[in-house]
């Protein structure tokens, strides 16, 4: 017999779940997407009061740069990595930073950050007259380099939960996906030249058809 909190939880969750995300296979509870491994992080804050969700930002990260094994992101976007494991991380040292999501090589969809909340993961950036692009996006990174192509694993992933998002969060139209390198330029070059944008797209149009 479930607890009286259980059931009025599950009332409630299933009022708000909209039909079409629903049939995307992936669902959100207060900002945080399901299926995910979550792993909280500490770094983030508040969104500003009645901030539209209405941008999606495209990163890439390695850790140590090129190196796919083991989990040096998920620790970093944690504060829990070792800074003196490899000399490389001199360059991060002390950095606290985050994303709200993380697709690994194998299509993995890792959550750090509700996304209800502000991830810290664009830095000084500009989009269409705004400034703070934190403020109002959602942060996914992907696990790679500028130049070593991603895997389809990671494509298909992107395609169905950057499909989800638009769904969830309709101010994020197809315009309003954009590269760090986009909001940051001369500044930032991620997700890089690696990133097949008519490919990610084809498959994100793919999701939603499939949806309808
Ligand atoms: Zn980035």
């Amino acid at each position: 017999m479930p607890a009286l909190y259980q059931v009025i939880s599950a009332i409630h969750y299933r009022a708000y779940q909209c039909k079409k995300c629903e049939q995307m296979n992936y669902k959100l509870d207060r900002g945080w997407v399901s299926p995910a491994r979550h792993l909280p992080s500490p770094n983030f804050g508040s969104r500003p009061k009645n901030e539209v969700v209405s941008l999606l930002v495209l990163h890439n990260i390695s850790l140590p740069p090129g190196c796919f094994d083991g989990n040096a992101v998920e620790r970093f976007f944690t504060n829990t990595l070792d800074f003196d494991e490899h000399p490389w991380y001199e360059n991060i040292r002390g950095v606290q930073v985050s994303a709200h999501l993380f697709v690994r090589r194998d299509g993995e969809l890792v959550q750090f950050v509700s996304l209800n909340e502000r991830a810290w993961h664009a830095g000084r950036s500009h989009f269409d007259g705004r400034d703070e692009c934190n403020d109002f996006s959602i942060g996914i990174e992907i696990e790679g380099t500028d130049d070593l192509p991603y895997t389809d694993a990671q494509y298909v992933t992107l395609g169905a939960l950057c499909a989800f998002l638009q769904t969830a969060y309709p101010h994020i139209n197809d315009g309003r996906i954009v590269g760090h390198s986009d909001i940051a330029p001369g500044r930032k070059t991620d997700p890089g030249d690696a990133f097949e944008w008519s490919k990610f797209r084809r498959f994100v149009q793919d999701n939603k058809k499939n949806s309808v």
